[in-house]
């Protein structure tokens, strides 16, 4: 036999997975933000210029695809949609600012599996592109926890934010930074951290290591070495949140692993979700435009949903959430091959007056046909044999009730849409 991929996953029934992608077109949808679709395949360079290259996505977890020896262009599959949203928007010259849009689709990353993560996995993004105020940032934020409080339900989250500065506030706060990693108070960082500290410091919080987290709770903030107008935003952020009754911690180490963002970050996490606990993370990345070859800065904002680990938070509750019931099935039971024709034109009359139908074309007795109907969850089954098909009727069983009458045939929608 042959498995599927380590890390991939087969997906049988796509109501709950259509559900939440409903949801989303819905309530993004309300906050006129229009559907995009990107493709899968990215050249490798849009990444390694965008995420940075010590980032744990460029150097560990990207999919290359195998070049072709005539070919020299180096490609990928995604690992993120921003970046990709980013270069569609600069690639087509997209005039009309702030341009406000979400798209979902598969992810690839070459991580070890675990619960909730996987090496495909699925994300909806939305992104903000074209803004320059802070207050889109608390827009965002605020759409983003209604649509998981209010459309979802969800009642187990919390919201982290935090704040990294501008470009300009950047070079002093390395050098203290640097300043304390190099200093007696962060002897026994991983050697990760080590080569980090050199090449990218800020990627130092990123580890996953308990010991290097915890000495990172005494390292310089970046909160406390901003600039003026960094200050400033990043109060009325707090500020802004509060009045619209978004509540938040401040997590003064959350700097996301990516190296585009600046100024608002964020994660919506689960304790229910153990340590990778983020089920949505996002952020501002002011000058990403120009990294992927604009001619001009375009601040924007966004954040990434990862379906795989809304769909764990959201198992224990499918009840309470208004799932579409799949319709009444009506099942078109002819006894014999000489029924065939007669069958499908009667399910193509039903089917053309809006109701779901299936045919039995298998040559079965009208036992096992029944058998086979009840386990398809079939509402109504439609015997059609010899002495229906003279008559010109129809023998219908109510499954529900078992209550069993023989109509005409052409009585047959207006009895089922009764
Ligand atoms: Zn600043
Ligand atoms: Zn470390």
């Amino acid at each position: 036999m042959i498995s599927r991929i380590k890390g991939t996953q087969d997906f049988l029934d796509l109501s709950f997975y259509n559900f939440i992608i409903d949801q989303a077109k819905d309530h993004f949808g309300a906050y006129h933000f229009d559907e995009i679709s990107t493709p899968i395949l990215e050249p490798v360079e849009l990444f390694q210029r965008s995420l940075g290259e010590h980032t744990d996505v460029i150097t560990k977890e990207m999919f290359i695809i195998q070049e072709h020896a005539e070919r020299s262009e180096a490609i990928c599959l995604r690992p993120e949609a921003t970046a990709s949203t980013m270069r569609a928007f600069v690639e087509n010259g997209v005039q009309v600012t702030p341009w406000k849009v979400f798209s979902h689709g598969s992810m690839f990353r070459y991580e070890r599996p675990q619960k909730g993560r996987y090496r495909e996995f699925h994300q909806i993004n939305i992104e903000i592109i074209g803004a320059q105020s802070v207050s889109h940032d608390v827009h965002l934020i605020t759409m983003l926890e209604r649509f998981f409080a209010e459309k979802l339900h969800l009642d187990t989250f919390a919201l982290a934010i935090n704040y990294l500065g501008c470009a300009n506030d950047r070079p002093a706060y390395r050098e203290k930074l640097y300043a304390f990693l190099t200093s007696k108070k962060a002897e026994g960082i991983c050697e990760n951290c080590q080569v980090r500290r050199e090449k990218n410091i800020m990627r130092v919080f990123d580890c996953k290591n308990p010991k290097c987290q915890e000495i990172y709770l005494k390292a310089p903030k970046i909160i406390e070495h901003m600039c003026q107008t960094c200050n400033q935003e990043w109060q009325s952020l707090q500020d802004q949140l509060q009045l619209l009754s978004v509540s938040f911690v401040v997590r003064t180490n959350l700097v996301r692993g990516l190296d585009y963002y600046n100024k608002t970050v964020f994660e919506f996490v689960s304790n229910d979700l153990g340590a990778q606990n983020a089920f949505c993370g996002g952020g501002r990345y002011d000058s990403l435009a120009k990294e992927i070859g604009a001619k001009q800065d375009c601040p924007s904002i966004g954040a990434a949903i990862g379906i795989e680990r809304l769909m764990l938070l959201l198992e224990n509750k499918k009840a309470q959430l208004s799932i579409a019931q799949p319709k009444a099935l009506h099942v078109v039971m002819p006894m014999g091959a000489a029924q065939h024709t007669l069958a499908l034109m009667i399910a193509d009359t039903l089917l053309a007056a809006g109701l779901c139908t299936d045919v039995l074309l298998e040559q079965d007795s009208v036992k096992s046909m029944m058998r086979q109907a009840n386990r398809m969850g079939a509402a109504y089954t439609l015997v059609i044999g010899d002495s229906e098909q003279q008559e010109k009727t129809v023998t219908i069983k109510n499954m529900i009730t078992g209550t069993q009458e023989t109509i005409k045939q052409i009585e047959l929608v207006n009895y089922l849409k009764r």
